[in-house]
């Protein structure tokens, strides 16, 4: 079967801007960055969203909020505040279907978003 994208990207098929990684985890540089700091956080395991990830997997989704919260630090976005996105499904616009975390910062951003 055909990897995904960001399949392709762990195993260093496509190049990417790596921010860090672990024995669960693989952090880049989004490619169309929507903040000075846009940051995906994905779990090594290939989930298609967090519709199909089983509830066993709880401390992996876990992991993936401190390894952004990490890498916010890292970047200096704890004064100032940043975002974490996590679209799921047709209507929130998901267009990558490997479950990955948006760690967005370095401007003001609006709510409702859009
Ligand atoms: P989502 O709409 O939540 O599925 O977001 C998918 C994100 O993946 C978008 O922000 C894209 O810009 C980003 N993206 C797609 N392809 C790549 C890639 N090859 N390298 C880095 N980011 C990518
Ligand atoms: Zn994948």
């Amino acid at each position: 079967m055909e990897l995904c994208i960001f399949c392709k990207i762990l195993k260093k098929e496509i190049p990417a801007k790596i921010i860090s990684e672990d024995e669960l985890s693989l952090s880049f540089e989004d490619i169309n960055p929507q903040a000075p700091v846009h940051i995906l956080i994905i779990p090594k395991k290939h989930y298609s969203s967090l519709i199909d990830i089983p509830e066993e997997e709880k401390s992996l989704l876990g992991h993936l909020m401190i390894k952004a919260r990490e890498i916010a630090k890292e970047k200096g976005l704890e004064k100032t505040g940043y975002r974490l996105v996590l679209n799921t499904g047709k209507d929130a616009g998901q267009a990558v279907f490997h479950i990955h975390l948006h760690l967005l910062g370095g401007r003001e951003m609006s709510w409702p978003p859009g």
